[in-house]
């Protein structure tokens, strides 16, 4: 694979400050692939000021002019698909069908949508007396992770370019090749120098500086809660603003007069796509008692059609840790379905696909998420008793509610305490708000209000 050896600081690919590198490893044989710098906070540092100096040339750029740069960026991102797919599926491991459709497709459609939202955006205001102007928040530091690694650095950077803003990337060490990749489609977008910076890194080096870089006015972050808690503290203490998208646990909520069979199948697919790492996903599937055991075979069956066509996840270590929640479901008490600790190849960080069933609300796994594929099915006594389990987590990202009528699902999602919920199998809406209730997060991701995150209001009195 492609790398540079370098960070793509102030228009051009410089030479890292240090010597340290980081190994890109490809999880379906566990090969090196490529090799980029590691970062550090002299690196974070050119980068934040090339940022900033970047900064009032951008924000004073008509948006017609900035909605241009990311119609551009759009372009390129789709001439280079392809490239985009291989290069997600060799450094995370997902199948290049879902490469193409999801980790390609989806960053496509969301810089057109900030393309266009930046050409109609009324970043200006009439209240009474007043004129209010919707102003650039300033220099953003995008910290991000490799699950949705494109999504989740288009999903920060266009909408901060869309609103004026500079940004200072610091994406995932296990993702970082696809990272340079859209940093030369910046490039070949004509975006001006200074106002999109790229520094691989590592979390507490890298991560970490760009966080606490006192130079920074917005610290944009997906990952962990427990990196998001620090974070947050971090950011805190210097009263800059923080957007937070963080884990999920959520609920695929089946009521009594849904169409059960797609339900479970469709609960099944979503649970095992990207090898379960997506933060969204439904992990926790809520059927009630009379259909319980129906479910729980169709949901085994499910899962096992999916044993080879399900790819690796990210890394050996991520692999162990899902292994790890497979043990633990296993000694709480809950009964296995499908899958397992077996491997299910001998080369590369697999993981079968697997379904818990008898699982209760306390268990572990019912609790924490795993980021692996891994479905645990509840049994639920009534709507209330389904409610209670459904909001019984400390996170609150997504969910899904299944009911015969519409109207039935939407009153039921209307009580879930999340920033989500797919009725009766809803598609993604990359316009839609995305983010979490409780300690899923802070802030909202995608559309007119992820583009709002970036902004902050001033108000001329006449
Ligand atoms: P993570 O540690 O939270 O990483 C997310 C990003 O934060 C990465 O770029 C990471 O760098 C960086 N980071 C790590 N420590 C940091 C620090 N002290 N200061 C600033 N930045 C820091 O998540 P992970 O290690 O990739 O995955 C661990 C678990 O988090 C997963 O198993 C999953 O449960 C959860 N997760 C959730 C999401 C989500 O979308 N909600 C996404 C990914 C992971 P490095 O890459 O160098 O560590
Ligand atoms: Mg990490």
């Amino acid at each position: 694979m492609k790398a540079h050896d370098g960070m793509y600081i102030d228009g051009a690919w410089r030479p890292a400050a240090g010597g340290d590198v980081i190994e890109v490893v490809n999880p379906a044989d566990e090969q090196v692939i490529g090799r980029v710098p590691a970062g550090t906070a002299a690196d974070v540092d050119t980068a934040v000021r090339a940022a900033r100096a970047a900064l009032p040339g951008w924000a004073a750029t008509p948006p017609a002019e900035r909605a241009a740069r990311l119609a551009a960026l759009r372009d390129v991102l789709a001439a280079r698909k392809d490239e985009i797919a291989e290069t997600v599926t060799a450094e995370l491991g997902s199948p290049l069908n879902f490469s193409q459709a999801v980790h390609a497709g989806v960053p496509i459609a969301v810089a057109g949508s900030y393309a266009e939202l930046a050409a109609t955006y009324a970043f200006e205001e009439k209240v009474g007396n007043s004129t209010v102007y919707h102003e650039p928040i300033g220099v953003v530091g995008a910290i991000t992770p490799w699950n949705y690694p494109l999504h989740q650095i288009v999903a920060k950077a266009a909408p901060a370019l869309a609103a004026g803003c500079t940004v200072v990337l610091k994406p995932a060490e296990d993702t970082p090749l696809v990272a340079q990749l859209f940093a030369e489609a910046v490039h070949e977008a004509g975006v001006p120098a200074g106002v999109f910076n790229l520094v691989t890194g590592r979390g507490p080096v890298a991560g970490q500086a760009l966080a606490e870089h006192p130079d920074v006015d917005l610290v944009s972050f997906t990952g962990s809660t427990a990196v998001g808690r620090q974070i947050a503290m971090v950011a805190g203490a210097a009263v800059k603003k923080v957007a937070l998208e963080l884990g999920g646990k959520s609920a695929n909520v089946i009521l009594p007069s849904a169409d059960l069979a797609k339900a479970v199948n469709v609960g099944v697919a979503n649970v095992m796509s990207n090898s379960g790492q997506t933060c969204s996903a439904w992990t926790r599937m809520l059927v009630h008692r009379d259909q319980y055991d129906e479910a729980v075979e169709l949901a085994a069956a499910a899962a096992a059609k999916y044993g080879e066509r399900i790819g690796p996840v990210v890394s050996a270590k991520q692999q162990e840790r899902v292994l790890g929640y497979i043990e633990k479901g296993v000694a709480e008490g809950a009964r296995l379905v499908a899958g397992g600790t077996e491997a299910p190849r001998e080369q590369g960080c697999f993981v079968s696909p697997t379904v818990f069933a008898d699982v209760t609300p306390e268990m572990t796994i019912a609790q924490e998420e795993i980021f692996g594929p891994v479905l645990s099915i509840l049994r639920y006594e009534d709507e209330a008793d389904a409610l209670r389990i459904a909001n019984g987590t400390v996170y609150g990202l997504a969910g899904a509610v299944w009911a015969g009528e519409e109207a039935e699902a939407v009153a039921f999602a209307r009580r879930m305490d999340t920033g989500q919920v797919d009725i009766n199998g809803g598609r993604f809406n990359p316009l839609a708000p995305f983010g979490g209730y409780k300690q899923s997060g802070v802030g909202r991701e995608l559309g007119a209000h992820g583009l709002t995150e970036y902004l902050q209001t001033k108000s001329l009195q006449f």
